[in-house]
Protein backbone atom coordinates (compact mmCIF):
# COMPACT_ATOMS: atom_id res chain seq x y z
CA UNK A 1 0.00 0.00 0.00
CA UNK A 2 1.68 2.96 -1.25
CA UNK A 3 0.02 5.95 0.84
CA UNK A 4 -1.30 3.51 3.84
CA UNK A 5 -3.20 5.56 6.85
CA UNK A 6 -2.80 9.44 4.79
CA UNK A 7 -5.09 11.60 4.72
CA UNK A 8 -6.12 12.91 1.45
CA UNK A 9 -8.12 15.37 -0.25
CA UNK A 10 -9.64 15.37 -3.57
CA UNK A 11 -11.30 18.30 -5.11
CA UNK A 12 -13.68 17.36 -7.71
CA UNK A 13 -13.86 13.89 -6.13
CA UNK A 14 -17.31 13.19 -6.74
CA UNK A 15 -17.07 11.98 -10.56
CA UNK A 16 -15.17 11.37 -13.48
CA UNK A 17 -11.47 11.63 -12.63
CA UNK A 18 -11.93 12.34 -9.03
CA UNK A 19 -13.69 9.63 -8.69
CA UNK A 20 -10.93 7.17 -10.06
CA UNK A 21 -7.96 8.49 -7.83
CA UNK A 22 -10.36 9.11 -4.63
CA UNK A 23 -10.91 5.35 -5.49
CA UNK A 24 -7.19 4.34 -6.05
CA UNK A 25 -6.00 6.63 -2.97
CA UNK A 26 -8.26 3.96 -0.92
CA UNK A 27 -7.20 1.04 -2.97
CA UNK A 28 -3.68 2.03 -1.54
CA UNK A 29 -4.78 2.92 1.94
CA UNK A 30 -5.58 6.50 2.27
CA UNK A 31 -8.29 8.04 4.29
CA UNK A 32 -10.09 10.32 1.61
CA UNK A 33 -12.07 13.30 1.71
CA UNK A 34 -14.08 13.63 -1.36
CA UNK A 35 -15.05 17.03 -1.76
CA UNK A 36 -16.96 18.59 -4.85
CA UNK A 37 -19.73 21.19 -5.78
CA UNK A 38 -22.15 18.68 -5.85
CA UNK A 39 -22.58 17.22 -2.65
CA UNK A 40 -24.92 14.33 -3.86
CA UNK A 41 -21.88 13.13 -5.69
CA UNK A 42 -19.64 13.42 -2.85
CA UNK A 43 -21.20 10.92 -0.83
CA UNK A 44 -21.65 8.44 -3.49
CA UNK A 45 -17.82 8.00 -3.86
CA UNK A 46 -17.10 8.30 -0.20
CA UNK A 47 -19.68 5.14 -0.07
CA UNK A 48 -17.38 3.37 -2.09
CA UNK A 49 -14.56 4.17 -0.42
CA UNK A 50 -15.70 3.52 2.85
CA UNK A 51 -16.53 -0.05 1.59
CA UNK A 52 -12.83 -0.16 0.26
CA UNK A 53 -12.59 -0.33 4.33
CA UNK A 54 -11.14 3.01 4.43
CA UNK A 55 -12.56 6.08 6.07
CA UNK A 56 -13.92 8.69 4.28
CA UNK A 57 -15.73 12.03 4.57
CA UNK A 58 -18.10 14.05 1.81
CA UNK A 59 -18.05 17.79 1.96
CA UNK A 60 -19.40 20.49 -0.24
CA UNK A 61 -17.08 22.63 -1.75
CA UNK A 62 -16.84 25.10 -4.43
CA UNK A 63 -12.83 25.14 -5.02
CA UNK A 64 -13.37 29.16 -6.57
CA UNK A 65 -14.53 30.35 -3.62
CA UNK A 66 -11.72 30.90 -0.61
CA UNK A 67 -14.04 30.58 2.33
CA UNK A 68 -15.42 26.92 1.16
CA UNK A 69 -11.93 26.22 0.68
CA UNK A 70 -10.88 26.82 4.05
CA UNK A 71 -13.51 24.91 5.64
CA UNK A 72 -12.48 22.26 3.22
CA UNK A 73 -8.80 21.81 4.95
CA UNK A 74 -10.52 22.67 8.88
CA UNK A 75 -13.26 19.96 8.87
CA UNK A 76 -10.78 17.78 7.49
CA UNK A 77 -8.21 18.74 10.46
CA UNK A 78 -11.28 17.82 12.86
CA UNK A 79 -12.32 14.64 11.25
CA UNK A 80 -9.05 13.55 10.63
CA UNK A 81 -6.79 15.10 13.34
CA UNK A 82 -4.38 15.93 9.67
CA UNK A 83 -3.70 16.24 6.37
CA UNK A 84 -0.90 14.36 4.15
CA UNK A 85 -2.46 14.93 0.67
CA UNK A 86 -3.87 17.39 -1.74
CA UNK A 87 -5.46 16.37 -5.03
CA UNK A 88 -6.50 19.47 -7.09
CA UNK A 89 -9.42 17.83 -9.47
CA UNK A 90 -12.02 20.03 -9.64
CA UNK A 91 -11.84 21.18 -13.50
CA UNK A 92 -14.50 22.52 -15.79
CA UNK A 93 -14.13 22.41 -19.46
CA UNK A 94 -14.58 25.65 -20.96
CA UNK A 95 -16.98 24.46 -23.53
CA UNK A 96 -18.75 27.00 -22.11
CA UNK A 97 -19.56 28.97 -25.17
CA UNK A 98 -22.97 30.05 -24.19
CA UNK A 99 -26.36 29.52 -26.50
CA UNK A 100 -23.96 27.82 -29.25
CA UNK A 101 -26.32 26.50 -31.84
CA UNK A 102 -25.10 24.44 -35.52
CA UNK A 103 -25.16 27.89 -36.87
CA UNK A 104 -22.97 29.40 -34.78
CA UNK A 105 -18.80 28.57 -35.03
CA UNK A 106 -16.45 28.43 -32.16
CA UNK A 107 -14.69 31.39 -32.91
CA UNK A 108 -13.35 33.16 -30.03
CA UNK A 109 -15.94 35.71 -30.54
CA UNK A 110 -18.42 33.45 -29.26
CA UNK A 111 -15.63 33.13 -26.07
CA UNK A 112 -17.79 35.36 -23.74
CA UNK A 113 -15.22 36.88 -20.73
CA UNK A 114 -17.66 35.61 -18.18
CA UNK A 115 -16.93 32.45 -19.56
CA UNK A 116 -13.23 33.04 -19.79
CA UNK A 117 -13.32 34.09 -16.02
CA UNK A 118 -15.38 31.02 -14.91
CA UNK A 119 -12.60 29.05 -16.61
CA UNK A 120 -10.30 30.65 -14.63
CA UNK A 121 -11.67 31.04 -11.16
CA UNK A 122 -12.12 27.29 -11.44
CA UNK A 123 -9.28 25.72 -13.14
CA UNK A 124 -6.79 28.45 -11.58
CA UNK A 125 -7.86 29.86 -8.90
CA UNK A 126 -9.28 26.78 -7.31
CA UNK A 127 -5.73 25.07 -7.57
CA UNK A 128 -4.22 28.27 -6.13
CA UNK A 129 -6.40 28.27 -3.47
CA UNK A 130 -6.16 24.80 -2.59
CA UNK A 131 -3.02 24.30 -2.39
CA UNK A 132 -2.24 27.70 -0.48
CA UNK A 133 -4.73 26.31 2.18
CA UNK A 134 -2.64 22.99 2.35
CA UNK A 135 0.73 25.23 2.70
CA UNK A 136 0.60 26.15 6.10
CA UNK A 137 0.01 22.72 7.42
CA UNK A 138 2.68 21.16 5.29
CA UNK A 139 4.81 23.19 6.22
CA UNK A 140 4.35 22.81 9.67
CA UNK A 141 4.75 19.13 9.48
CA UNK A 142 7.72 19.30 7.52
CA UNK A 143 5.96 17.32 4.31
CA UNK A 144 3.20 16.61 2.43
CA UNK A 145 1.93 15.62 -1.45
CA UNK A 146 -0.19 17.83 -3.89
CA UNK A 147 -0.85 16.70 -7.04
CA UNK A 148 -2.50 19.52 -9.52
CA UNK A 149 -4.59 17.62 -12.10
CA UNK A 150 -3.39 19.65 -15.48
CA UNK A 151 -4.47 18.19 -18.91
CA UNK A 152 -2.19 17.24 -22.56
CA UNK A 153 -4.52 20.43 -23.36
CA UNK A 154 -2.06 22.76 -21.26
CA UNK A 155 0.78 21.42 -22.86
CA UNK A 156 -0.15 23.35 -26.48
CA UNK A 157 -2.46 25.14 -28.44
CA UNK A 158 -5.75 24.10 -29.17
CA UNK A 159 -7.99 25.66 -31.77
CA UNK A 160 -11.30 25.24 -30.22
CA UNK A 161 -10.48 25.28 -26.35
CA UNK A 162 -8.97 28.34 -25.90
CA UNK A 163 -9.79 29.12 -22.14
CA UNK A 164 -9.16 25.56 -21.07
CA UNK A 165 -5.91 25.28 -22.53
CA UNK A 166 -4.58 28.46 -21.61
CA UNK A 167 -6.17 28.07 -17.96
CA UNK A 168 -4.28 24.02 -18.02
CA UNK A 169 -0.87 25.66 -18.89
CA UNK A 170 -1.24 28.44 -15.96
CA UNK A 171 -1.87 25.05 -13.86
CA UNK A 172 1.45 23.47 -14.83
CA UNK A 173 3.44 26.98 -14.54
CA UNK A 174 1.70 27.52 -10.71
CA UNK A 175 2.79 23.72 -10.06
CA UNK A 176 6.56 24.76 -10.92
CA UNK A 177 6.79 27.91 -8.81
CA UNK A 178 4.75 26.14 -6.18
CA UNK A 179 7.21 23.18 -5.70
CA UNK A 180 10.29 25.70 -5.53
CA UNK A 181 8.05 27.84 -2.80
CA UNK A 182 7.53 24.62 -0.79
CA UNK A 183 10.47 22.61 -1.40
CA UNK A 184 12.54 23.66 1.64
CA UNK A 185 9.46 22.14 3.92
CA UNK A 186 9.69 19.25 1.86
CA UNK A 187 6.49 19.53 -0.01
CA UNK A 188 5.92 17.59 -3.47
CA UNK A 189 4.23 19.44 -5.96
CA UNK A 190 3.39 17.81 -8.97
CA UNK A 191 1.18 17.89 -11.92
CA UNK A 192 -0.53 14.87 -13.74
CA UNK A 193 -1.51 15.82 -17.66
CA UNK A 194 -4.05 13.27 -18.43
CA UNK A 195 -5.33 12.65 -22.28
CA UNK A 196 -8.74 11.57 -23.01
CA UNK A 197 -10.94 10.24 -20.70
CA UNK A 198 -14.52 9.23 -21.38
CA UNK A 199 -16.41 11.63 -18.37
CA UNK A 200 -18.91 13.68 -18.21
CA UNK A 201 -16.76 16.60 -19.17
CA UNK A 202 -16.29 14.78 -22.71
CA UNK A 203 -19.91 13.75 -22.99
CA UNK A 204 -21.43 16.96 -23.10
CA UNK A 205 -17.83 18.47 -24.75
CA UNK A 206 -18.01 15.80 -27.70
CA UNK A 207 -22.03 17.21 -28.16
CA UNK A 208 -20.62 20.40 -29.06
CA UNK A 209 -18.33 19.51 -31.12
CA UNK A 210 -19.72 17.91 -33.46
CA UNK A 211 -22.41 20.89 -33.50
CA UNK A 212 -19.33 23.55 -33.83
CA UNK A 213 -15.88 22.18 -34.95
CA UNK A 214 -15.07 22.90 -38.64
CA UNK A 215 -13.64 19.31 -39.18
CA UNK A 216 -16.92 17.64 -37.90
CA UNK A 217 -19.80 19.65 -38.96
CA UNK A 218 -22.09 18.33 -41.10
CA UNK A 219 -19.50 14.74 -40.78
CA UNK A 220 -22.54 13.09 -39.85
CA UNK A 221 -20.28 11.71 -36.74
CA UNK A 222 -22.25 11.42 -33.65
CA UNK A 223 -20.72 12.21 -30.32
CA UNK A 224 -18.74 9.62 -29.46
CA UNK A 225 -17.77 8.89 -32.87
CA UNK A 226 -16.48 12.02 -32.87
CA UNK A 227 -14.30 11.33 -30.06
CA UNK A 228 -13.85 7.86 -31.11
CA UNK A 229 -12.25 8.97 -34.27
CA UNK A 230 -10.00 11.93 -32.80
CA UNK A 231 -9.01 9.28 -30.17
CA UNK A 232 -8.02 7.52 -32.99
CA UNK A 233 -5.88 9.92 -34.89
CA UNK A 234 -4.50 11.55 -31.71
CA UNK A 235 -3.75 9.23 -29.66
CA UNK A 236 -0.54 6.55 -30.20
CA UNK A 237 -2.04 4.28 -28.25
CA UNK A 238 -5.28 4.71 -30.44
CA UNK A 239 -7.49 4.27 -26.95
CA UNK A 240 -9.18 6.30 -24.14
CA UNK A 241 -7.09 6.96 -20.87
CA UNK A 242 -9.52 5.60 -17.58
CA UNK A 243 -9.82 7.13 -14.20
CA UNK A 244 -7.56 4.54 -12.59
CA UNK A 245 -4.88 5.19 -14.92
CA UNK A 246 -4.85 8.10 -13.91
CA UNK A 247 -5.56 7.54 -10.51
CA UNK A 248 -2.41 5.17 -10.09
CA UNK A 249 -0.11 8.12 -11.91
CA UNK A 250 -1.18 10.17 -8.49
CA UNK A 251 -1.58 7.28 -6.21
CA UNK A 252 2.71 6.80 -6.97
CA UNK A 253 3.01 10.99 -6.52
CA UNK A 254 1.55 11.07 -3.46
CA UNK A 255 3.96 8.26 -2.35
CA UNK A 256 6.95 7.94 -0.41
CA UNK A 257 8.27 6.46 -4.17
CA UNK A 258 8.28 9.80 -5.36
CA UNK A 259 10.24 11.74 -2.59
CA UNK A 260 12.70 13.34 -5.46
CA UNK A 261 10.14 13.83 -8.02
CA UNK A 262 8.67 17.47 -7.16
CA UNK A 263 7.69 20.40 -9.71
CA UNK A 264 7.05 17.86 -12.36
CA UNK A 265 4.19 17.34 -14.66
CA UNK A 266 3.45 13.74 -15.79
CA UNK A 267 1.66 13.06 -19.23
CA UNK A 268 -0.77 10.23 -18.65
CA UNK A 269 -2.15 10.15 -22.22
CA UNK A 270 -0.95 7.30 -24.60
CA UNK A 271 1.77 9.17 -26.43
CA UNK A 272 -0.34 12.32 -27.22
CA UNK A 273 1.91 14.89 -25.68
CA UNK A 274 6.00 14.84 -25.44
CA UNK A 275 6.68 18.08 -23.43
P1 LIG B 1 -16.14 15.87 -14.85
O1 LIG B 1 -16.92 17.05 -15.31
O2 LIG B 1 -16.56 14.53 -15.26
O3 LIG B 1 -15.97 15.91 -13.28
C1 LIG B 1 -15.57 17.09 -12.63
C2 LIG B 1 -16.02 17.06 -11.19
O4 LIG B 1 -15.66 18.32 -10.61
C3 LIG B 1 -17.54 16.92 -11.04
O5 LIG B 1 -17.84 16.00 -10.02
C4 LIG B 1 -18.00 18.32 -10.70
O6 LIG B 1 -19.16 18.35 -9.88
C5 LIG B 1 -16.79 18.89 -9.97
N1 LIG B 1 -16.70 20.34 -10.06
C6 LIG B 1 -16.95 21.15 -11.11
N2 LIG B 1 -16.79 22.44 -10.77
C7 LIG B 1 -16.41 22.44 -9.47
C8 LIG B 1 -16.10 23.47 -8.54
N3 LIG B 1 -16.17 24.77 -8.88
N4 LIG B 1 -15.74 23.12 -7.29
C9 LIG B 1 -15.68 21.82 -6.92
N5 LIG B 1 -15.99 20.80 -7.73
C10 LIG B 1 -16.34 21.11 -9.00
O7 LIG B 1 -14.65 16.14 -15.37
P2 LIG B 1 -13.45 15.11 -15.52
O8 LIG B 1 -13.35 14.73 -16.95
O9 LIG B 1 -13.48 14.07 -14.48
O10 LIG B 1 -12.24 16.11 -15.24
C11 LIG B 1 -11.62 16.21 -13.97
C12 LIG B 1 -10.34 16.98 -14.12
O11 LIG B 1 -9.49 16.33 -15.06
C13 LIG B 1 -10.54 18.41 -14.62
O12 LIG B 1 -9.62 19.27 -14.00
C14 LIG B 1 -10.23 18.26 -16.09
O13 LIG B 1 -9.80 19.47 -16.66
C15 LIG B 1 -9.13 17.23 -16.07
N6 LIG B 1 -8.95 16.52 -17.34
C16 LIG B 1 -9.93 15.74 -17.85
C17 LIG B 1 -9.71 15.09 -19.06
C18 LIG B 1 -10.74 14.19 -19.70
O14 LIG B 1 -10.49 13.72 -20.81
N7 LIG B 1 -11.87 13.92 -19.06
C19 LIG B 1 -8.50 15.26 -19.72
C20 LIG B 1 -7.54 16.07 -19.17
C21 LIG B 1 -7.76 16.70 -17.96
Amino acid sequence: MKVKDKVAIVTGGGGGLGEGIALCLAKEGAHVVVSDNQLHLAEKVKAKVKDSGRKSLAIETDVSDEAQVKQMVDKTIEAFGGLDIMICCAGISGFVHRGLDSEESLDIENLLVEDWDTTFAVNVKGVFLCNRAAAPIFRKQNSGKIVNISSVGGRGPNDFLLAYATSKAAVIAFTQSMAVHMAPHHVNVNCVCPGIIYTPMWESGSALLVKTHPALKGSGLGPKDALDAMVNSLIPFKNYQTPEDIGKAVAFLSSSEAEEITGQSLNVCGGMAFN
